[in-house]
């Protein structure tokens, strides 16, 4: 049953699938449930092991397109991140510039910023800006020396603002239908702000 869930997400994910136009257009949602636990910017992410992983798309040329969706980690296989650049967008073509944003509930491990450093060098028509939710193990150094490289290569990183979870609610997260306007808002848990600063100034120590 959950295997099954998984291929028909992964199938929904695919750009193929995804309905490209020039404008943003919604493919596929993510639970609320999901969002309200994964996305949390808790100081200690307990239970929370695994990433889920917002993107958009844009890719510029003679025609511009845009897509997104959502990703989430496969036990066993390939972590979000890997699973972007091994499914989503395997490739960049040469004559197009592609301008891609992530949210994700949290930071990178070392073997998936390495994917991501090493996607940046290879495609210099790439730009990727990743916010997160939280960091991940901030305190080791081979974390932190992977997040130095992947700035090193290009990648914008940030903490994401209570305004960002706010974003993601009204445009990646499924809606309940047969409600106000008033209920479908994002509503912000007590200590977002306080997070949001906590681990901003983390990152900022370890990108110094
Ligand atoms: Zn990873």
């Amino acid at each position: 049953m959950w295997e099954d869930r998984r291929s028909w997400l992964r199938l929904i994910n695919h750009p193929t699938c995804a309905y490209i136009s020039p404008g943003l257009r919604i493919t596929e949602r993510l639970p609320a449930i999901y969002f309200q636990f994964q996305f949390k910017n808790v100081e200690y992410s307990s239970g929370r092991n695994k990433t889920f992983l917002c993107y958009i798309v844009e890719v510029q040329g003679k025609e511009s397109r845009s897509f997104q969706g959502y990703l989430e980690d496969e036990h066993a296989a390939a972590h979000a991140e890997d699973a972007f650049f091994s499914t989503i967008l395997p490739t960049c073509e040469g004559a197009l510039r592609y301008s891609v944003t992530w949210y994700v509930s949290s930071s990178p491990c070392v073997a998936c910023a390495d994917r991501i450093s090493e996607a940046l060098r290879k495609n210099k028509n790439l730009r990727l800006s990743i916010l997160v939710g939280r960091l991940f193990m901030w305190e080791e150094p081979e974390i932190q020396a992977a997040l130095k490289k992947m700035k090193a290569a290009g990648c914008k990183l940030n903490i994401m603002r209570p305004q960002d979870f706010a974003y993601v609610w009204k445009n990646f997260v499924e809606q309940e239908e047969g409600e106000g306007e008033e209920a479908k808002g994002f509503v912000p848990w007590e200590d977002i702000q306080e997070n949001f600063q906590y681990y901003e100034e983390k990152l900022a120590e370890v990108l110094h």
